[in-house]
This record gives structure tokens, sequence and C-alpha cells, in this order.
């Protein structure tokens, strides 16, 4: 992993994620290395890392908590940010630098609500935050049930088994969490449903928009039919019939 440190102008960025007004994202690339990442385009904001291969390098803003503190300060309103957006604010850097934990105690102290979406059990770190934020909620992204895809799509993420366990040490801490069903990948909708319900308030689902770049996979491992729009139509009715009213309302799209 080719990790270099930069500067950034700014912290909280406007975002049109319905419910969310703010993102941060502390780290400009992912260690994750989802095959199918959506946030690969960031590469064109690097001045190191333009033509390297999304997965294999991470740009650490380290003043990044010094910007948000800055900015909190100026604004008249309180408001709610998610980390991240673009990155995953729990990706392996995270526990040297420590800078989506900087954020959190920010946003804590100046009385913000905290979103967060990660594929990582290491927020369970910051349960000691998020206790007493004031309005905190944790998502983890859990895209299938059979970690043999996970392997295989994002390789270098958490096992599932990890990520159900995550959600369940929260819930348990009395934090707010949910479960971002997306992309739906290859699974047994029965068993994630089953996996996932007890431990989560709601859940969002989407389909697999970056297709192009997960082609070849899919058809190496024989799951075409998971690249078509039958697919993610029927798994859709399907998972939103399982979980019913913990179904949120932006994925109803
Ligand atoms: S965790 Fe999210 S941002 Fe990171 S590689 Fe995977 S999809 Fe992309």
């Amino acid at each position: 992993m080719k990790i270099t440190e930069i500067s950034t102008k700014s912290a909280l960025v406007r975002s049109r994620i319905p419910g969310v007004r703010f993102v941060i994202n502390p780290y400009l690339g992912c260690g994750h290395g989802c095959r199918y990442c959506y946030a690969t385009f960031m590469r064109q904001y690097s001045h190191f890392n333009r033509n390297s291969r999304w997965g294999e390098f991470v740009e650490v803003k380290t003043n990044l908590p010094a910007v948000l503190e800055e900015e909190l300060a100026r604004k008249r309103k309180i408001g709610t940010a998610l980390l991240s957006s673009v990155c995953d604010p729990y990706q392996p850097v995270e526990r040297e630098y420590e800078l989506t934990r900087q954020c959190l105690k920010l946003l804590r102290s100046y009385g913000w609500g905290i979103q967060i979406l990660t594929r990582s059990p290491l927020v369970t770190r910051d349960i000691d935050i998020l206790t007493y934020a004031i309005d905190a909620r944790v998502g983890l992204s859990i895209p299938t049930d059979n970690d043999r895809v996970r392997k295989i799509l994002e390789p270098d993420s958490p096992p599932i088994e990890s990520r159900i366990e995550t959600l369940k040490q929260l819930k348990a801490k009395g934090i707010r969490t949910w479960a971002f069903i997306a992309p739906t990948l290859p699974m047994d909708p029965v068993k994630l449903h089953r996996l996932i319900s007890p431990h989560v308030e709601y859940v969002m689902i989407d389909s697999l928009n970056y297709k192009n770049q997960v082609k070849h996979i899919f058809r190496e491992e024989g799951w075409e039919h998971a690249l078509t729009p039958e697919y993610a139509r029927e798994t859709r009715e399907i998972l939103q019939k399982l979980f019913g009213g913990q179904v949120g309302r932006e994925s109803n799209r």
C-alpha cells in the first residue's frame, strides 16, 4: 500500500445524498479496494496517484481535523455529517492516523449529528464517542451473505461475519444501526435477511451500478445472471418483502 500524507483546504463538503447535508472524507483512496467501487473517479483529484490502481494507494489528509474545527466554529447552524462518501472512514490506515476518530470527537463537541458508513469492525473502537453523541447512526455495508463472493469482489475488506458482529456490538451499546445492502451482489437474500435483520433499525438497498469494472469477474465465476436488470429488480423485491418495514425510504427507487 502506497501511503502519502497530504493537506486539504476543506473538510465539510455539501452532499446530494438524500438525508445527508455534509460529507467528510479523511482519505483519498481506499485500502478496501472493492472491484466494483464507484469512487475510483476520485483519482482525478490526486496529484500523486492519477494512474495508480484503486485500492493500492491512500492519501491521508493529515490537517483535516484542524480544518474541520475551523469550519465547525464558523457554522451558524448545527448539522449532520456523514463519514464517508468516497472512501471507507475505517479503512486500515485509520488504525494509525485516527483521523476519523478526531473528526467524531469534534462533531460531538459541536453537537453535530453523526452518520457513519463502513465495512470495518474498527468502528467499534470509537463506541466511547458514538455513545455520547447527540444523534449517531452507524451503517455497515453488507452486499452479500456469501464470504466467498466478498473475498473475490472485496479482497481487502473485512469478512461478512465480522460486519454482522460489529452491528451486534454497536446495537448492544445503544447506538442506532443500519445496513447498506449495496450493491446487490450474488447472494442468498433469505440468509442475508436472517443475518442482518435482528441487529439493525433499517436497511437501504441499491443495485450494482458499475458493471463494466467487474463484468469479467462475474463471467469467470459463472455469475452472469447477477449482472442483469432482472436480477437487480428481483433481488430488490425479495429483500424489500423480507425486510418489510425495515426498508428505508431512500432505497425504494
Ligand atoms: S469500501 Fe467503499 S470506497 Fe472503499 S473500495 Fe469499497 S466501495 Fe470503494
